[in-house]
C-alpha cells in the first residue's frame, strides 16, 4: 500500500511539493523569496507502521534494510515496481559497485575504543563509540547521500548528466555511484585541485570542468558554474541540501544504523560529536535522530554537537546570533538588530568566544533553550532565522585554512536543521583549533587501527575541547564518526 500522505516541503518558506515529484530538487521559491532559508524536506514519509517493517529486515545493505524509511523507495513502489523489483535494483547497482570500487553497501562498524578514551583522560568505565565510514564506498559516508539521490531519479534523469562543485570526498563518492548508474558525471574543480583526486576522478570517467574566479564574483566559481550546469538541465547530484534536498535521507542510513548498534548492544551515548562543513552529514544524523526519537526513543538522548575549525565556523557564528534572539525572546525584549552578511564580532573574538573557558557557560544556556523548546519565545526565534537567513548564515569572508580542508566550506549549506537538534537535545557547537584538530588525527591513527584523514578526524577534536572543559562527566559515554579515509 502507498502511503498517500507524503510530501516534500520547504523548511524556509513552507511551499509543498508532491511526493512524487521527480524533477524538483530544490525550492521553486529560492530565487524569488532569497531570503529565506530554502531547503526541501521530506514530511511523514515514516509512519509508525512503517517504522516497524525496517525492524525485520536482515539485510546488511542500509538500502534494504531501511529501505522503507526512504522516499526513493516509495517512488519505486508509486511507479508501478514491486517491493522485489526495489531490491533487485539496489543488488544490481551494489554489485556493479563491488566491481568499480571494491567495496558495496553494508553496515559500517561502531567500534569501542578504550585506548583512545584513556588516551582522552576518559574514564575505564566511560566508552568512547567511533562509527567508521572510512571503508565504505568511495571511502567516506558521501556516497550514502549520493545513492539516496539516485534512487529517487526517474528513468529520464539518468540519461540526463549529473553535476556536482567538488574536490574531495564528494566528487571521488559522486564518480563512483554514477559510474554504477551508467550516468555521465561532470566535475566543477578548482584550479588547485589535488592531482591524485583528478587521476582517479578521470579513470571514473568524470568530465572536469577547471573553474577560475571571475573578476567581481562574489562565491565558489565551481558552485556557481555547477549551478548553471543545472539550470541547463543536469541533475544536482551533490551533498548540498539546498541543491538537492534528497541529498540527506541517504546519510540518515549511517544515524539509523548507529542507533540500531547502540540498542542491540544495549548501550546508552550522551554526548554526539559531528563535523561539519556543507552540513549534509550532521543535518542526516539530526534528523534521523529525530526520528528515532519519534518512533522508537533511545533510552538517553544523547546532546548533538557540532564540530568546526577556526579556519571557517559559519555554523558556529549563525547558532551565536540565535541564542541571542532566543534569549531576547525569553526576557520579554526587542530582538537585536543585526547587519545582515556581517558579523558584529571580529573574526579573532568571535572564535575565543568559543574557547575553552566559554563551553561551561554555553552548555548552561544549551541546557535553558532545551528545556524551553517548545516555548513560543524560542520557537518564533527559530522561525526568525529560518525566514532571515542573512542575518545569521552567510558566506565565509576570507578564504579559510585548516589541517581539516574537507569542512572548510564557506557556507554550512544545511544549517537550520543542524541548530535546531543542538537546541533540541542541548548540544553546543565546538571551533577547534589547529593544534587540536591535529592532536585528534595523530590520537587516532596511534590509538585506533583506523586511518582517517585530518578532516575524518575532527569531530575527536571536538570531544577534547569539551573534556578538556571538563564537560563530560565520568560517567557519561561519547561517540564520534571517523569518515574520510586518509589518502
Ligand atoms: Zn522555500
Amino acid at each position: 500500500m502507498i502511503p498517500q500522505h507524503h510530501y516534500v516541503s520547504c523548511v524556509g518558506c513552507g511551499t509543498r511539493v508532491h511526493a512524487y515529484d521527480l524533477e524538483t530538487f530544490s525550492c521553486p521559491n529560492r530565487d524569488c523569496m532569497p531570503n529565506v532559508n530554502h531547503v526541501l524536506q521530506k514530511k511523514h514519509v515514516i509512519t509508525q507502521q512503517i517504522w516497524q517493517r525496517s525492524k525485520l529486515e536482515d539485510s546488511k545493505n542500509p538500502f534494504i534494510r531501511y529501505r522503507h524509511r526512504l522516499l526513493g523507495y516509495h517512488r519505486t513502489i508509486n511507479s508501478n515496481h514491486s517491493d522485489i523489483d526495489y531490491i533487485e535494483k539496489v543488488s544490481r547497482l551494489d554489485g556493479v559497485l563491488q566491481a568499480i570500487d571494491g567495496t558495496g553497501f553494508t553496515e559500517t562498524p561502531l567500534t569501542v575504543e578504550p585506548e583512545l578514551a584513556d588516551a582522552i583522560g576518559f574514564d575505564p568505565m566511560q566508552k568512547l563509540f567511533v562509527k567508521n565510514e572510512t571503508h565504505n564506498v568511495a571511502g567516506s559516508h558521501k556516497a550514502r547521500h549520493l545513492f539516496g539521490i539516485l534512487l529517487n531519479l526517474s528513468d529520464d534523469a539518468l540519461h540526463r548528466p549529473f553535476a556536482i562543485a567538488s574536490c574531495g570526498n564528494a566528487a571521488l563518492a559522486a564518480a563512483v555511484v554514477s559510474k554504477a548508474a551508467g550516468a555521465k558525471l561532470e566535475v566543477f574543480i578548482p584550479t588547485d585541485a589535488e592531482e591524485s583526486v583528478v587521476e582517479r576522478l578521470k579513470a571514473l570517467g568524470a568530465t572536469l570542468h577547471i573553474c577560475e574566479r571571475r573578476e567581481g564574483e562574489l562565491g565558489d566559481p565551481c558552485y556557481l558554474r555547477s549551478l548553471e550546469a543545472v539550470k541547463n538541465g543536469a541533475v544536482p547530484f551533490t551533498c548540498q541540501g539546498p541543491d538537492n534536498g534528497l541529498t540527506i535521507e541517504g546519510g540518515e542510513t549511517l544515524a539509523y544504523e548507529l542507533f540500531d548498534q547502540w540498542r542491540e548492544n544495549n548501550q546508552a551515548c550522551h554526548h554526539m560529536f559531528v563535523q561539519v562543513g556543507g552540513g549534509a552529514l550532521a543535518s542526516s544524523s539530526a534528523q534521523a535522530l529525530a526520528e528515532v526519537m519519534r518512533h522508537e526513543p533511545l533510552p538517553t538522548l544523547p546532546r548533538f554537537h557540532t564540530v568546526q575549525t577556526r579556519g571557517a565556523f559559519p555554523l558556529a557564528r549563525a547558532y551565536d546570533r540565535i541564542v541571542k534572539v532566543i534569549d531576547a525572546r525569553l526576557k520579554g525584549q526587542e530582538i537585536p538588530s543585526f547587519t545582515p552578511y556581517e558579523d558584529d564580532l571580529a573574526v579573532g573574538v568571535r572564535a575565543a568566544a568559543h574557547d575553552v573557558s566559554a563551553i561551561e557557560q554555553r552548555l548552561i544556556m544549551a541546557d535553558c533553550i532545551r528545556s524551553a523548546w517548545d516555548s513560543t519565545a524560542v520557537q518564533s526565534a527559530v522561525r526568525y532565522a529560518a525566514a532571515n537567513k542573512p542575518l545569521f548564515m552567510w558566506p565565509w569572508e576570507s578564504a579559510p585554512h585548516s589541517i581539516a580542508h574537507g569542512i572548510l566550506d564557506d557556507e554550512t549549506y544545511d544549517w537550520y536543521a543542524i541548530i535546531c537538534t543542538m537546541f533540541r537535545t542541548g548540544g553546543i557547537p565546538l571551533v577547534a583549533d589547529e593544534d587540536h584538530l591535529k592532536a585528534a588525527h595523530d590520537l587516532a591513527h596511534s590509538h585506533t587501527d583506523i586511518t582517517p584523514s585530518a578532516t575524518g578526524s575532527a569531530g575527536l577534536a571536538g570531544l577534547m575541547l569539551m573534556k578538556e572543559a571538563n564537560a563530560i562527566a565520568d560517567y557519561e559515554n561519547a561517540c564520534i564518526y571517523f569518515t574520510g579515509i586518509e589518502r
